[in-house]
């Protein structure tokens, strides 16, 4: 399978990109990597990898987003944008992921990927927006590269996605990237309405097919004004996710990513392990991109190295969640949520109001914590590359505690009893 897929990078891809994308993500990915567990070993925090809200607009309207879409347009503007990269670099960051709403109607979007030559993006996008002059301009950059989201067949996407024909234009978009020799990924939040379209060899093979060097899947969270639990998947299409992401790593000649497993398969929470953290469209420096919760801002006139070493409420939110959980904590403890913005009086970071509220209402359901059903890497390189970059830095051994754990599943199965009887 390597050398299928070595066989794809040199045949498929503008060697230019390439290098710069194994230069500036691969090698210094590694070395801010290697910045931050220096500095946790100095009692220091600065996350190596920060995403980015540039916007909340969006021209969709999907099940289950957590951003104000349809509210008054706020955009990072290039000066703040281009100040947050530059201290994040003096850090030793050189990786950024772009959301949104919709990034590429920030109007000054280009502007900023420009600015920043250096550093390498990546843009979480519904591709409606990627035309080939958009995507001609991303290739002599060099530094980015589009995830472009499909969330089923043409039914199922404009079901999820609120619009008519969405998916024809997400396949323009990603078709113009392609055409442009852009190193492109595509990503699903799985759900129970495109499990089985999307979660199988005959799409992965489409997507190789059609020059997609990377994919991931995450999992449907429901959260935000519109949560639509009955999409979430149940605990068992969470670990046949699982499985499928690990053989289609060892099998198939493409990338597979995800956030929430370490080498030998235990779940994690990239921003309770200080891999990530969120700065939301008004500049609030968030845990991740659905808790809309903070004290701090981009705006705030104090350096950013500072805000994320002193920051209370992040340092607490990191400690809480490793020591009850090891999944995803909006998902599976959000009165745990309620309980820290409330100890920090952190603000509702959302236009709507309603987080607080929301968190109240979400009903705790298992997330990629499976305890006792870990599946490890099969494939010998994920498994180095876990071991080496992307694990819980030592989070949940100094913290997690089984006896604070509660299994939604059990709480779940009690209940039902409790209302049979
Ligand atoms: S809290 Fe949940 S959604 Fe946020 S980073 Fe952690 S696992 Fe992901």
């Amino acid at each position: 399978m390597y050398l299928r897929l070595a066989r794809r990078f040199l045949t498929e891809t503008d060697k230019r990109l390439l290098m710069k994308a194994a230069w500036t993500l691969g090698v210094r990915g590694l070395w801010s990597v290697h910045q931050h567990k220096r500095r946790l070993k100095r009692g220091e925090f600065f996350p190596p990898f920060l995403y980015m809200s540039v916007i909340n607009s969006c021209n969709l309207r999907c099940q289950g987003c957590w951003v104000d879409v349809g509210a008054k347009q706020s955009r990072i503007e290039v000066d703040a944008a281009n100040q947050t990269i530059a201290e994040a670099k003096a850090m030793g960051n050189s990786f950024f992921g772009i959301l949104g709403g919709e990034p590429f109607m920030h109007k000054d979007l280009m502007k900023i990927f420009e600015a920043n030559r250096d550093v390498y993006f990546q843009v979480f996008t519904n591709g409606h927006f990627i035309t080939d002059e958009v995507a001609a301009q991303l290739r002599e950059y060099g530094n980015v590269t589009p995830l472009i989201s499909v969330e089923g067949t043409e039914f199922i996407s404009d079901t999820r996605r609120g619009r008519l024909d969405v998916l024809n234009h997400t396949m323009e978009g990603l078709k113009a990237a392609l055409r442009n020799k852009l190193l492109v990924g595509v990503c699903t939040s799985v759900c129970k309405s495109n499990i089985d379209d999307l979660v199988n060899e005959a799409w992965v093979d489409r997507l190789i097919e059609m020059g997609v060097m990377y994919c991931w899947y995450h999992i449907y969270r429901p959260v935000g004004p519109e949560p639509n639990p009955q999409l979430a998947l149940s605990s068992d299409e969470q670990r046949r996710v699982r499985q499928f992401v690990v053989d289609t790593r060892a099998t198939k000649p493409i990338i597979v990513i995800d956030a929430y497993h370490d080498d030998a398969g235990n779940a994690l929470c990239p921003a309770a392990t200080g891999f990530t953290h969120h700065i939301g469209p008004w500049g609030d420096i968030e845990p991740c991109p659905v808790i809309q919760l903070a004290t701090e801002s981009i705006h705030d006139k104090k350096p950013l190295k500072e805000t994320f070493n002193e920051s209370g409420f992040l340092k607490d939110f990191r400690e809480i969640t490793a020591q009850n959980t090891r999944g995803c904590v909006i998902m599976e403890r959000p009165d745990l949520l309620v309980e820290l913005a409330e100890k920090h009086s952190a603000r509702d970071t959302t236009a709507r109001g309603e987080v607080i509220a929301e968190l109240q209402n979400v009903t705790p359901r298992r997330s990629q914590f499976q305890p006792g059903d870990e599946i490890p890497e099969r494939s010998l390189v994920y498994r180095w590359a876990k071991k080496y970059a992307f694990n819980d830095f030592g989070s949940y051994s100094r913290h997690f505690d089984t006896a604070n754990y509660r299994d939604p599943d059990q709480a779940m199965a009690s209940q039902e009893a409790g209302n049979q009887q």
